[in-house]
């Protein structure tokens, strides 16, 4: 109840929510109100959580934040919600992204931009911002996005709140509208890190109808927040620290974490990735060419919007596609269908999954050094509405920090570590190796 009178006062403003699930929310509540009353009360029994608008939920819209699907209701619960649902968790509604997840800043959204609440003339990053925008000014307890290049630990960073990008096959994609299937992971962002674990051990696990979701036990999340950090080894990347574009602010918002890290005993040892040069290159050829992929679904034949022009089959494809998808999504297709086409196929993704191969190998020679490595989350603060919309290459370059961890399946998390001078927050990365989640929630623990 009191989360819907949040939304109704404050979402006009900030805009996160593009559903609000009002009477389900509550039937739901009063279910979660009677389990409790039976004595049945876990971690989640009853609290409101969002959800971004590319997992489907049963009887409930989800459009991507795209025309073609701005009528798609799902006949299926995605494995995440059938999770959220087991634990009696109220799911409030569903939040704004870039279309398609196509963007770091919510603006690629056909159902209108959501501002930062922190500062309304600025972008919640993204493309999980609603998410992010709607934890951070109290719309919700928590919520889930997806990450694919950075779209949970940015927006988390941008809002001020904590957001976990798990391992590749960590959680079930199963009903995740897909954008890259091999970059694509669900995750929580919360208030703090012991709700991110609490979250996260809800949305964990294998699941057969996700053949890339692996089937190891999922641990105690909130066992791993208990322990100490001494003679942790904190790996800090030679080249990020110098990366073109890193403003003063965030480089020393994170330099004095590492201090504090370091006064609870971590040990700080400087490591290499040689090719994390290239991670945006890459990121920017294998993204759009599974999206092409992925996209072509969205004919006007089998979901969502049709062109209704008359015309023959070919005109109604390219109607309801030149319609239907926004600018962004169109250049990623083009993008994408171009890199894959015969004869430069090997040119440009058979190249960049070579230097995917290079990045893994960097990782995996940093974790024999180091636990954890530890970097900015975006070059710099929220950065004004408006301000990278119309230079794409610009709006790519800001994910420097966030895409090798797709790319190389790991594990990495955003925690505020900061504010900038005129009081934006600031986070945190850490990544970690594969399936050590526990690692990153008990380094963040001890940091916030
Ligand atoms: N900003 C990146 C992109 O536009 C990442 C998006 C994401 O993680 N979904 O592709």
């Amino acid at each position: 109840g009191s989360v819907l009178d949040r939304i109704r006062e404050i979402d006009p403003r900030v805009g996160a929510y593009i559903t609000v699930a009002k009477e389900t929310a509550l039937s739901r509540a009063a279910a979660a109100d009677r389990t409790v009353a039976e004595g049945r009360i876990g971690p989640l029994t009853g609290i409101p959580l969002a959800v971004k608008d590319l997992i489907c939920t049963r009887g409930l819209r989800t459009t991507c934040a795209s025309r073609i699907l701005e009528n798609f209701v799902p006949p299926y619960d995605a494995a995440v919600i059938e999770a959220l649902n087991a634990e009696n968790a109220v799911i409030i509604g569903k939040v704004n992204m870039d279309e398609f997840a196509m963007g770091s800043s919510t603006e690629n959204s056909a159902m209108g931009i959501t501002r930062n609440p922190w500062d309304l003339s600025r972008i919640p990053g993204g493309s999980s911002g609603g998410s992010a925008a709607a934890v951070a000014a109290d719309m919700c307890l928590g919520a889930l996005g997806s990450d694919t290049g950075g779209s949970i630990r940015q927006p988390a960073s941008h809002c001020g709140v904590v957001g976990l990008k798990p391992t590749y096959g960590r959680v079930s994609r199963y009903g995740l509208v897909a954008f890259a299937s091999s970059l694509d992971q669900i995750g929580p962002l919360t208030k703090d890190v012991t709700d991110c674990a609490l979250v996260l051990s809800a949305i964990a696990g294998h699941d057969r109808r996700d053949s890339t979701s692996v089937p190891r036990p999922v641990p105690d999340y909130t066992a791993a927040l208990r322990s100490d950090i001494a003679g942790i080894r904190i790996g800090l990347p030679r080249e990020y620290h110098s990366a073109e574009g890193l403003s003063p602010e965030v480089s020393s918002a994170v330099r004095s974490a590492v201090e504090v890290l370091e006064g609870m005993g971590a040990r700080c040892v400087e490591i290499s990735l040689p090719h994390a040069e290239y991670a945006v290159a890459a990121y920017y050829l294998i993204a759009p060419s599974e999206a092409s992929s992925n996209l072509a679904r969205y004919d006007g034949v089998k979901y969502g919007f049709r062109d209704r022009e008359p015309g023959d089959l070919l005109e109604m494809y390219r109607g309801t596609r030149s319609r239907g998808f926004g600018p962004e999504v169109q250049r990623r297709i083009i993008l994408g269908t171009y890199a894959l086409s015969a004869g430069y196929y090997d040119a440009y993704y058979g190249k960049a999954s070579q230097v995917r191969t290079l990045i893994v190998t960097d990782f995996r020679k940093a974790f024999d050094v180091c636990d954890v490595i530890l970097s900015p989350v975006a070059p710099t603060p929220a950065f004004p509405i408006g301000e990278k919309v119309d230079d794409p290459l610009t709006m790519y370059l800001s994910d420097i920090f966030t895409l090798s961890a797709n790319l190389a399946g790991i594990p990495g998390m955003s925690v505020p570590c900061g504010f900038s001078a005129e009081g934006l927050p600031i986070g945190l990365q850490l990544m970690g190796n594969h399936f050590d989640e526990e690692t990153l929630l008990k380094v963040g623990y001890a940091f916030e």
